[in-house]
């Protein structure tokens, strides 16, 4: 996958990302259902007075599971910190955030399900009852110590909502289910992003952008950079051929396909007869992992029905088969 369709943000890019992120709940476009749950969860918590239930943010990478971390920060009025998963790789790296933590702060943990498991059950006492207990010492001698915590909001974030322990998932008192985003509401992502860039692009532009950007908004702020670019180097003004072209410059086709989503589709059609073919040797056949096929091709190419997964294999859809310029034989399915 080419880094510009890629969900994932480098880290360079994260500079960026902080200058586009919506700083409050009523900036924040689109996910109007969560934004409801979430903005009730928040104001009533603020009248009582006291912190409100754990909340957890599942989606697909890139959708605004960090950055509606820190409007929930920002709206209660507390500090935020920012952990994740992979970092916590023993009970005690937990304990030390925990710890640390002041009262009502936010306290976020990205990749939750990449947790270690200790950790997992010392965060479980922590969520109910604002307890850990400390194990001190070591073999016969050793004793659990109760620290009492400040009263926190955890927030957890995962693109694996199935990966999580049940006794975990029932300790969020709010689950929130981020969806991919419509175009109109990718079209509103990348206006907002541009005025705040400072560049100027048309309407046909914008649109032209949130209709490649895969459902994601940063996949929309990340293909807007490269437009911006393109435009200051060529000295062409933000219209929708300068999109066209600053977009085909990056192989980033008119459905948001980049050149690894159609060298799969192409294969599954013209080497396989349209399928079903099984993934480790669709894998083979294209050169890249199985891995990389199933969790970032597939997903996108499922969604937009070019192609459909079956028991016994990949199979592209009509619709696929038109994508890749062949007209499908009568029997091909969709
Ligand atoms: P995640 O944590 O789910 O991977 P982020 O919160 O880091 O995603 O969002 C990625 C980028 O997309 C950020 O630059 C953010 O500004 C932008 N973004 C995400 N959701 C929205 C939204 N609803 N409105 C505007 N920009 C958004």
């Amino acid at each position: 996958m080419s880094g510009e369709l890629s969900p994932q943000a480098t880290p360079s890019e994260q500079g960026y990302e902080g200058a586009l992120r919506p700083g409050s709940l009523a900036e924040f476009v689109g996910q109007a259902k969560v934004r409801r749950q979430l903005g009730l969860l928040l104001d009533a918590a603020s009248m009582r007075g006291h912190t409100p239930d754990h909340i957890l943010l599942a989606g697909p990478p890139g959708l605004g599971k960090t950055t509606l971390s820190m409007i929930v920060a920002t709206e209660l009025d507390k500090p935020l910190h920012q952990t994740s998963g992979p970092a916590i790789q023993h009970a005690g790296d937990l304990a030390a955030v925990l710890s640390a933590l002041t009262p009502g702060e936010v306290l976020f943990i990205d990749e939750i399900h990449r947790m270690a498991r200790s950790a997992e059950e010392m965060l479980y006492l922590a969520m109910e009852d604002f307890k850990v207990d400390i194990m001190v010492g070591k073999g016969a001698g050793a004793t659990s110590v109760p620290l009492e915590l400040s009263p926190f909001t955890l927030v957890g974030a995962t693109t694996r909502a199935g990966l999580l322990p049940n006794p975990l998932r029932d300790r969020f008192g709010f689950t929130a289910h981020l969806e991919f985003y419509a175009e109109d509401e990718l079209a509103s992502v990348v206006r907002r992003a541009a005025g705040l860039l400072d560049f100027a692009l048309s309407e046909q532009g914008i649109d032209e952008i949130a209709s490649r950007s895969r459902g994601t908004p940063r996949i929309a702020n990340r293909l807007l950079r490269r437009v911006r670019d393109y435009c200051l180097v060529h000295e062409t003004p933000g219209d929708t051929e300068s999109v066209r072209a600053a977009l085909a410059l990056y192989d980033v086709d008119a459905n948001g396909l980049d050149r690894l989503d159609r060298e799969v589709l192409r294969a599954v059609v013209e080497r396989f007869a349209g399928g079903p073919v099984g993934l480790s040797t669709l894998a083979v056949s294209v050169g890249e992992e199985a891995e990389t096929i199933e969790s970032v091709v597939e997903p996108f190419l499922v969604r937009t029905g070019l192609l459909t997964r079956t028991p016994r294999g990949r199979i592209a859809t009509r619709l696929g088969w038109e994508h890749v310029g062949i007209v499908p034989p009568p029997a091909a399915s969709g």
